[in-house]
């Protein structure tokens, strides 16, 4: 019974909780549908990394279907083999009816139907995958984050993020900076008290510096410390290993030999002397080089940057929980946005993040604007678009404009015609308030999950590569 692959038992409580021994697809098993548990319970003992990272990803509360925001708890004999995404789970535990599986459950259920946290819609932009962690923060009770993802010092929907990215640096932190920028000017979040002040490179803003002790003249880190000797009685002053003869200290001037520190000589101060330059110097200096561009700087020349611990307001929280701010915010960060590389750095990452039986699915627009259209036109014609297409990944260059999507596989021709239509619609009402500006080309392009994203993306560029 221990080593069937899952079964479903009850808590006193009543609830159902699955409880996983073996690797398996939970996401895609025809025996288990969502209304049949309420709990995760994850035997990892017996896995492989590799297994553990799959499973992990298969029951995640933030990407999957079936184990949306349930509670999950993990049983292990080795908590470090499960790196950075112990963050998404409730509890490491030995049973499933350990006291901590039951009560903390429920607190998590109390909080869910108190506030009526909804699903967010299957949209793959990257304000929908923010909320998504704001409301997974929201239902385990926690209300606070702060403004940064720098691991050490990182907290609620942030610390989300960070964990999410960990071996995923594709995402651009710039998204997330902005979206917390967005909960603050809506009035959804506001300050709490100050973290921690931290410097980052003026170059790339990363915070991932090194720094090292260097010479002075120049700037080599290769640097040796000893002490100075001061002999009394001739007043000679020189490093140590100028003293040193016959494995005893002798002064190099007078050639006395030294016996008693304190009583014929001392050590005043330490020196340091370059390994590559031969400079001998006293104070060190400190250089700045950045891990994550390679550029070097002087430490006063380092950017600060306080980190700041923020908290949801109630209006926030109300917002987040029936998906308000996901429009809201959707609508206004996307306005005027319009960075290609950033749109398919998006692409890549939820390649990385999506589930199995998901699909990529973009739509090509080639829009045509008349030549005599006046720049406001113009711009009221691309905030039209982002106004109407919010809710895709969305991005355009050289005529060419990219809405992109996730859906799933299992319904692809069904959905594929619901997205259809309304593009149809959405291009129609845009035909009226533009008519300007009319679409000359209209292409889907689908890729299924086995697809290379790096394939996928060149098959989407290639009419504006061929432009080119
Ligand atoms: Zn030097
Ligand atoms: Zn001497
Ligand atoms: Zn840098």
């Amino acid at each position: 019974m221990e080593h069937s692959i899952y079964k479903i038992v009850s808590n006193p409580n009543g609830r159902n909780i699955l409880v996983i021994n073996h690797y398996f697809d939970v996401e895609k098993s025809e025996e288990i549908q969502d209304e049949k548990f309420d709990i995760v319970y994850l035997n990892i003992s017996n896995m492989s990394n590799n297994e553990i990272g799959l499973l992990l990803e298969k029951t995640s509360p933030i990407f999957s279907t079936k184990c949306w925001m349930k509670p999950r708890y993990v049983q292990t004999n080795n908590t470090a083999r499960m790196g950075i995404l112990d963050i998404l789970t409730d509890g490491i535990v030995n049973s499933p009816f350990d006291e901590l599986v039951t009560q903390r459950s429920e607190e998590i259920f109390l909080q869910m139907s108190r506030l009526q946290i909804t699903q967010t819609a299957n949209v793959s932009t990257f304000v929908a995958l923010f909320i998504r962690l704001c409301k997974y923060s929201i239902s385990r009770g926690k209300y606070t984050y702060t403004s940064t993802i720098i691991p050490g010092i990182t907290e609620g929907h942030s610390a989300l993020y960070a964990a999410l990215l960990f071996n995923n640096e594709v995402a651009s932190r710039k998204e997330f900076l902005e979206f917390n920028q967005k909960l603050l000017e809506l009035g959804y979040a506001e300050p709490q008290d100050f973290v921690e002040r931290v410097h980052l490179c003026p170059q790339c803003k990363s915070s991932h510096l090194i720094y090292a002790e260097c010479c002075p003249k120049c700037e080599s880190s290769n640097i040796n410390e000893e002490p100075m000797l001061h002999h009394f009685r001739c007043a000679n002053i020189s490093p140590e290993s100028t003293y040193v003869y016959d494995d005893k200290l002798r002064c190099p001037k007078c050639r006395q030999y030294l016996h008693h520190i304190g009583v014929d000589y001392d050590r005043p101060t330490d020196v340091h002397t370059c390994g590559e330059c031969g400079h001998t110097f006293i104070h060190t200096k400190m250089k700045v080089r950045c891990a994550n561009c390679g550029s070097k700087h002087r430490p006063a020349h380092l950017q600060p940057m306080d980190v700041v611990r923020y908290k949801y307001t109630a209006e926030g929280i109300q917002s987040i929980v029936n998906n308000d701010a996901l429009i809201k915010i959707g609508k206004d960060l996307w306005f005027g946005y319009s960075n290609f590389d950033s749109y398919l750095q998006q692409l890549r990452l939820f390649s990385h993040t999506s589930a199995l039986n998901e699909t990529l699915y973009t739509i090509r627009l080639k829009i045509r604007v008349a030549d005599h259209v006046s720049e406001t036109d113009r711009i009221d014609f691309l905030r039209r678009m982002h106004e109407l297409f919010y809710d895709y990944n969305f991005s355009y260059k050289s005529n060419y404009f990219f809405l992109s999507s996730k859906s799933h596989t299992e319904d692809i021709s069904n959905t594929q015609q619901q997205i259809m239509r309304n593009i149809e619609y959405k291009l129609s009402t845009l035909q009226t308030d533009c008519p300007f500006a009319y679409v000359e080309e209209q292409t889907s392009v689908v890729r299924d999950a086995s697809e290379n994203i790096e394939r996928y993306i060149r098959r989407l560029c290639e009419p504006i590569y061929r432009n080119e």
